[in-house]
């Protein structure tokens, strides 16, 4: 495919500006260019094929099955666009005087509201942009009430290897070092590593529950208790609450602090289709730290407030209220009683499709799981030099898109399928025998495998590569 600079024709171009009806202001001569930007120069139409190509070759959850682990590809319900581009929504400013927004408030107090009730805290904050963005918040907050309470050597957070990687890095970037707690041979936390772990130095413990092995740890209640005798605090990463929203409250296992991806579970586009945010809620005791300002209720009318010993804020104004509007959008369609189906149906879908994966692939870890599971390909690879990466590379000739991969990483040549709620019964049985296919095909073809995929526009490009030194500007 060409690039758009490769298109079109010295001269050419599609601008359709309106009329001008403010006044125009002058740059003074030492700020202007000396030449004119390189810029595409396109007719309207050669413009709409270009865009119309690029959507052809992207693949999203409106296209198929799009199992990738950890990230709760959902599909994004067409009401939550419709509630988010009302223009009481959008035609604001986060500058305009409060008795103008009440609307806006609201909506912010009441999904503080049902994330209250869904998670078992007491109080959030909105501003975070994503995941890791809450974990952060989070974090600090655990630190500000350690530095209130003159803590100063509790230095260190406990973080189970099967974490996400968010974690460690949260736990660094929030100033604090971290002790890595080894899982049992179930994939649970070592109860007695984890006793052994904690003590004078521990500010907190950072841990997902269903892990990334999409395990629920039976013993979590033992977990939060050895960490708080110790004088440790509890975070949830509820990055991904669709195994337990409805069902089990992280408050009520014991965790102090949480943040959720809304964009993950309550059905935010993201991956390239942001923007997402990330909420973080805590226990009361935590609330007066939180950043503020936070919306409350006073004789009828929203305000804005600062928490007493606000440690500052995390993002400019509100964070991403439009995407706010779209969690409680979510949240009030599927109401009290859809919340709990959703979730119940997100753990039948993994298991269903688990049970039929298992006769062709070996699973990482149990015989049950909650809203995702893990594939190990090790033994494949050994015996036919087939490896996680050949087999999710095959899965695009067969038009899904490929599970997460290598990852958690503690399982070799690994593959976290994530089917969500969404999919019916006949996608997961269309999906159980292209898997077993492509199992047939590694033992009897393994180069077709080492060659895929065989009918996409790019095959293998070089991933790191484009990671560490990203080519981000055309030059002609
Ligand atoms: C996705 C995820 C994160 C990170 O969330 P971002 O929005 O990508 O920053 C953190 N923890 C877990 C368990 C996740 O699944």
């Amino acid at each position: 495919m060409k690039l758009i600079f490769e298109r079109g024709y010295k001269g050419r171009g599609s601008e359709h500006l309106p009329c001008c009806d403010v006044s125009v202001c002058q740059f003074p001569e030492s700020m202007m260019r000396t030449e004119k930007p390189a810029l595409p120069e396109v007719s309207e139409i050669e413009l709409v094929r270009h865009y119309t190509e690029l959507e052809k070759q992207t693949y999203g959850v409106n296209d198929g099955f799009y199992p990738l682990g950890s990230c709760t590809m959902k599909y994004n319900p067409r009401i939550n666009e419709e509630m988010a581009s009302l223009p009481g929504f959008t035609n604001i400013h986060p500058l305009q005087s409060q008795d103008t927004v009440q609307g806006c408030m609201e909506v912010l107090y009441k999904a503080e509201e049902t994330l209250n009730e869904i998670t078992g805290m007491d109080r959030f904050t909105m501003q975070p942009s994503a995941g890791a963005h809450g974990e952060f918040t989070g974090l600090l907050l655990i630190r500000a009430w350690h530095l209130h309470h003159g803590n100063t050597q509790r230095t260190k957070v406990i973080v189970p290897d099967s974490a996400h990687g968010t974690n460690p890095a949260t736990v660094t970037m929030a100033g604090y070092e971290t002790v890595n707690v080894p899982s049992t041979k179930d994939g649970l936390v070592d109860l007695d590593a984890l006793r052994e772990a904690v003590g004078e130095d521990t500010a907190g413990l950072m841990l997902t529950n269903p892990n990334t092995l999409g395990l629920f740890d039976p013993n979590i209640g033992e977990i939060t208790k050895i960490i708080h005798d110790a004088g440790g605090l509890c975070y949830y990463d509820g990055a991904n609450l669709n195994a337990v929203m409805g069902q089990a409250r992280p408050g009520d296992m014991g965790f102090d602090c949480v943040h959720l991806n809304v964009h993950k579970t309550f059905s935010a586009p993201h991956g390239g289709g942001g923007p997402g945010s990330g909420p973080v809620g805590c226990k009361a005791f935590l609330a007066p730290f939180l950043p503020g300002p936070v919306v409350e209720k006073e004789d009828g009318a929203f305000t804005f407030k600062t928490p007493e010993f606000s440690y500052g804020r995390v993002r400019g104004f509100h964070g991403n209220f439009l995407v706010l509007v779209k969690t409680l959008t979510y949240i009030l369609s599927l109401g009290r009683e859809g919340i709990p189906e959703a979730s119940a149906n997100a753990v039948l879908n993994a298991n269903y499709l688990m049970n039929r994966i298992a006769k062709d692939y070996d699973i990482a870890s149990g015989s049950h799981c909650m809203h995702e599971f893990v594939i190990t390909l090790e033994r494949l690879q050994k015996e036919t030099g087939v490896s996680a990466l050949d087999v999710a590379k095959r899965l695009i000739d067969y038009g899904i898109h490929p599970p997460t991969m290598y990852f958690p990483l503690n399982v070799k040549e690994a593959l976290m399928v994530e089917p969500v709620e969404t999919e019916p019964l006949e996608t997961l049985d269309e999906v159980a025998e292209i898997f077993k296919q492509v199992m047939e095909e590694a033992k009897e073809n393994p180069e077709l495998l080492h060659g895929a995929p065989h009918n996409a526009p790019i095959g293998r490009p070089d991933e790191v590569n484009a990671a560490r030194n990203p080519v981000l500007r055309y030059t002609p």
